[in-house]
């Protein structure tokens, strides 16, 4: 990839961004006509699912012809063979790949081109920069968290470590940015905490990969004396989202990207939770078009921010839709209503909550410090009145591991409502 493709695209996303509400509207449709009407020319499996739907591709010229187009579905996708998903033409010794084992097991290869890696690296620089995390600046990144390569002049300025090393390191490495699933970034200032080590002082917190509840990001902030910066992302997309320093949640990285928020099949309200869908407008080797990306989320208001980031914010990410908590009747309740004893309890470092079954729950909490004596009671009786629980263990831990990727799953649902 060459560095002056990536420069002519933070110009034209820049360009793009500074552009009125209307004109981003228009480029977006004739983006979204163009994309559909070549997926249904180009690429086997949306040719074979916009045929299933009935849909005729010309009959999408903009933004109010999103909902006619179907969703595309996870699982069905992944299953589909590989050949399907490219695009006639597109040869795949030509393009990056990346992959994804995700949370469906299903493994999925991401085909980008040339044009389209420059576009996902100018987004991910222009987020960077926008937010403190110069790539010359000293980081420090801990625990799994796997930060994209970079040239060998800065590569003395990274320093991946564990939370224990870290610790070590500190004596001699004075980090500006430090970077870490929000998860291993708590057990670093646990783990400094109990050895004495005062904290150290960067510009900036890099975290991402997890949801940061206000407790976290405060506990963070302040431990840290410095401001806590998350980004969404997902490897079917590159970036999705940065945090809004102003109102919290995240703004949509850039018109190059749709996202919409879907309740029983029909457009959510803002503020109201449903399945996030996206759609890549410049994704053209491997189109993904109103794609179920798995998690629970809603959309703030239109209106503008005074961060003065001009795209619409996700008000927040509750989760994951398969780790929605099932209910007596096979009803479904949002992740984040299980998460909201803990949400803003800084005297809670971790917590874990596991749906065993209908009306059954796993509750594991590490307290900082002694365990609040009237938790238990609160937890039980707030499981009771919003899931029907029936039984509600409270299990006291030092520490909850991450799962192999590093991230903390806090929301885990194993019931089943027999779907
Ligand atoms: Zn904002």
């Amino acid at each position: 990839m060459r560095v002056t493709a990536v420069l002519k695209e933070c110009v034209r996303q820049e360009v793009e961004a500074r552009a009125s509400p209307s004109r981003q509207r228009r480029l977006q449709s004739a983006r979204l006509a163009r994309l559909v009407a070549r997926a249904a020319v180009r690429v086997p499996f949306y040719r074979e699912a916009f045929a299933a739907a009935s849909l005729d591709p010309a009959i999408v010229r903009g933004l109010d012809d999103l909902a006619r187009i179907p969703v595309t579905r996870k699982l069905e996708y992944r299953r589909c063979p590989p050949g399907e998903r490219l695009a006639a033409g597109v040869r795949p010794e030509d393009c990056r790949v990346e992959h994804t084992s995700g949370s469906t097991g299903i493994p999925l290869n991401v085909y980008l081109s040339e044009g389209e890696q420059a576009q996902r690296s100018a987004l991910w620089l222009r987020a960077r920069l926008r937010c403190g995390l110069w790539p010359w600046r000293r980081h420090l990144l801990v625990g799994y968290y796997q930060p994209p390569p970079v040239p060998w002049f800065l590569r003395r300025r990274r320093i991946h470590a564990t939370a224990a090393e870290a610790c070590a390191i500190l004596g001699h490495f004075r980090p500006q940015v430090i970077g870490a699933y929000t998860s291993q970034l708590l057990l670093l200032a646990v783990e400094l905490q109990r050895r004495g080590i005062p904290p150290p002082r960067p510009r900036v917190l890099r975290t991402g990969g997890e949801t940061l509840s206000p407790a976290a990001r405060q506990r963070l902030e302040q431990f840290f004396g410095a401001p806590a910066r998350d980004f969404y992302a997902a490897v079917e997309f590159g970036l999705i989202g940065s945090s809004c320093p102003a109102r919290g949640g995240y703004h949509l990285a850039s018109g190059d990207l749709l996202v919409e928020i879907v309740r029983d099949g029909r457009p959510a309200a803002p503020g109201e939770e449903g399945e996030v869908l996206v759609t890549s407008l410049v994704a053209h080797a491997m189109p993904l078009i109103r794609y179920e990306i798995g998690d629970v989320g809603a959309l703030a208001p239109l209106e503008s921010c005074p961060c003065g980031n001009p795209f619409p914010r996700l008000a927040g990410l509750s989760g994951r839709s398969e780790d929605m908590i099932v209910l007596p009747g096979g009803r479904r309740a949002s992740p984040r209503l299980a998460a909201i004893p803990f949400w803003e309890n800084t005297s809670i470092l971790q917590y874990r909550v596991t749906q065993r079954a209908v009306g059954e729950f796993e509750v594991e909490v590490v307290p900082d410090g002694p365990l609040d004596p009237g938790l238990a009671d609160r937890v039980r009786s707030y499981f009771r009145e919003h899931f029907e629980a029936a039984r509600t263990d409270i299990r006291v831990r030092d520490r909850i591991d991450p799962d192999p990727q590093g991230k903390l799953r806090k929301v885990v649902v194993l019931a089943s409502d027999g779907r």
